[in-house]
């Protein structure tokens, strides 16, 4: 492939892409502003891609245009259509830098030779073979591509989902191995939240790859977050910029998790509804069905939260973005039909806000002080789910900006942030690992059949830790932060939290504490569950947890199916999930840890060494 090639390729000038998103093209102004600021980093010296957007609200107008025609337009006429927005810019754009006296040329997703496969409106870049950028290059050529756009192996046009030209972007960065891809947007940079929605927000200055990548995943619309999985993947460092102005930006790149502060950003997706599937079979498999379903539909589910089986009946939870819901429904129905037993309902009018930080994993109390934030701000809490860096949350739409505002302002995210030192918690991890070090990981990366394929680097077993679990918690707000703020100030070490609310209004928490933690846990929850009537403690003191690491993995919609088909295989019963754009955990007995790891591992091509 023409990229294996490539990564052993030497260039003797620096390369710079630069994106601009669709307002920063709106109109002719703006293009030639888009132009001027590729012809004087040309002129420094640098080959220069530019990669623009669809103009202003064209992509919209576009969909809108097909809505006329019929219902159900055919994925790939769509496709077809959606791909004229960008191929409009780039013919502009490459005139108004000729215009400016730069030579520069066009060109599709096609002619750039970007091959995706062949999923229209959702698909994945496999390979870019850079023949004609580079000759374009080497004749001293401004390169303008076509943003969200390629051609699948039949050479029908393809788009790579909404706001996709940054996935463009980065994956010519990483092809090319650009020295830095500039983001030009209509904001200053990477801010704590949305600063549309919170006039406090900050901009920050670096964030890690991580944190960004959540952020991203979770609702921050400043980036795509399959662009920043490939910049991670192949080490492309962003620059988040402003279009208008000379800000520099947000540095988006590898940090250190030692010295990141504790909460670095507050993201929220407004149009979230809930799935719930009901009275399953509580047996090895449920999971497994239901990440096979999703699967089949490239459906990114999110906050799966499981309650243990009671009276032979197990209730899995998750969330989907409201736009997916109705091929959710019919993919739950499905799971249901083949595991014989069950039936589906959904909740709507609901958001998911998240706080998302790197530094998170070494601090206690971040969830209490979320949870009470929450609580005096008379925002009920639905299901909640929590990994190492971060935490979210499901609430009513209605008070979801109230609640993104409360947090940011209860973190002070608005106040120049200094790490904090890590308050004595360093979580331990229990004993095995298997893991592809650094050079083997970035070898499987050249290797890959297709550039945006998966990459899973660890499998661990934590087996240092014990389950809690409260039933029939109040369903009011207040509740978790009572419990988590007793529990935090004995300073227990919390580690996955999930909260499920059942149909019928009752809610169960679960968490992870470290075992040597959990009689003084234990202790604190019962003198603060002692208030809620018919409240039920229990716990399971050996369990074993399964983390997968990689990078994008809940974008991956294979990785779910993955882990859980070979935890079924082993009979491994799952009491707990959680899942993050950087690691999926799974709860299992104690004594199935070990043979569990194994399993998974080599289910992800993991050898132990
Ligand atoms: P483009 O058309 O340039 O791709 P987008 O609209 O996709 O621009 O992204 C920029 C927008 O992202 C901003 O206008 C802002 O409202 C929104 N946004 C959401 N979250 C954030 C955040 N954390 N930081 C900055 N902008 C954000
Ligand atoms: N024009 C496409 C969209 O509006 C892609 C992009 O702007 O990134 O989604
Ligand atoms: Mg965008």
């Amino acid at each position: 492939m023409s990229f294996e090639r490539l990564f052993g390729s030497e260039y003797a000038l620096s390369i710079v892409v630069q994106k601009f998103g669709g307002t920063s093209v709106a109109d002719a102004t703006k293009i030639r502003n888009a132009a001027a600021r590729a012809v004087a980093v040309h002129r420094e010296g640098h080959q220069v891609v530019l990669v623009v957007s669809a103009r202003g609200k064209k992509t919209d107008e576009l969909v809108g245009l097909a809505a006329e025609i019929t219902d159900t337009p055919p994925a790939r006429e769509m496709d077809v259509l959606l791909s004229t927005g960008e191929q409009e810019t780039i013919a502009l754009a490459s005139m108004a830098i000729q215009s400016l006296g730069v030579s520069a040329m066009s060109f599709t997703g096609g002619q750039l030779g970007i091959t995706t496969d062949g999923s229209h409106s959702k698909a994945r870049i496999r390979s870019i073979d850079t023949g004609r950028i580079q000759a374009a290059l080497e004749a001293g050529q401004i390169v303008v591509a076509a943003g969200f756009q390629g051609y699948d192996e039949h050479g029908n046009i393809t788009t790579l989902g909404r706001g996709g030209s940054d996935l463009t972007a980065t994956a010519l960065a990483a092809v090319l191995r650009a020295d830095v891809c500039e983001i030009f947007t209509d904001v200053e940079g990477v801010y704590t939240t949305d600063p549309r929605v919170v006039a406090e927000a900050r901009k920050i200055e670096k964030i890690a790859y991580e944190e960004m990548l959540e952020l991203a995943s979770l609702g921050a619309g400043v980036m795509h977050s399959r662009s920043i999985e490939f910049a991670k993947k192949y080490h492309v460092p962003i620059r988040v910029r402003p279009a208008l102005g000379e800000g520099e930006g947000t540095l988006i790149t590898a940090l250190d998790d030692q010295t990141a502060p504790v909460v670095t950003g507050v993201a929220l997706v407004k149009s979230e509804s809930r799935v719930t599937l009901l009275d399953l079979p509580d047996r090895p498999g449920v999971m497994d069905q239901i990440f096979t379903q999703m699967e089949e539909r490239k459906i990114p589910i999110d906050m799966v939260v499981q309650d243990v089986g009671s009276g032979g009946v197990a209730e899995v939870s998750f969330s989907v973005p409201e736009a997916e819901l109705a091929e959710t429904l019919t993919a739950a129905e499905r799971a249901v039909e083949v595991l014989g037993q069950g039936r589906v309902v959904s909740g709507t009018n609901l958001s998911k806000v998240s706080v998302v930080g790197i530094g998170m994993s070494r601090h206690t109390g971040v969830a209490a002080l979320m949870f009470r934030t929450l609580a005096d701000a008379g925002i009920n809490i639905g299901i909640v789910t929590t990994s190492e860096i971060k935490i979210s949350v499901l609430v009513d739409r209605d008070r979801s900006v109230d609640a993104v505002r409360a947090i940011h302002k209860a973190f002070a995210l608005h106040e120049e942030i200094t790490a904090e030192p890590a308050v004595g918690v360093r979580r331990e991890v229990g004993s095995a690992s298997i893991a592809a070090d650094a050079e083997t990981e970035d070898a499987t990366v050249r290797g890959l059949a297709g550039m945006e394929d998966i990459v899973v680097s660890e499998v661990r077993l934590d087996d240092l830790q014990s389950r809690v679990t409260f039933s029939n918690v109040p369903d009011r707000p207040g509740v978790l932060a009572d419990l988590f703020e007793a529990v935090a100030e004995g300073a227990v070490v919390v580690d996955m939290i999930v909260q499920n609310v059942s149909q019928q209004g009752r809610a169960n928490v679960s968490f992870t504490v470290l075992r040597s933690d959990l009689d003084r846990c234990l202790l604190l929850g019962r003198e603060v569950s002692e208030t809620w009537p018919n409240c039920e403690l229990s716990f399971e003191k050996e369990i074993a947890k399964i983390s997968v690491t990689g990078i994008g993995l809940r974008t991956h919609t294979s990785v779910g199916r993955v882990m859980f088909r070979a935890l079924a295989e082993q009979g491994a019963n799952i009491s707990l999930i959680n899942t993050s754009e950087v690691r999926f955990s799974a709860v299992v007995a104690g004594d199935a840890g070990k043979p569990a790891v194994e399993k998974v591992a080599a289910a992800f091509g993991l050898k132990a060494r």
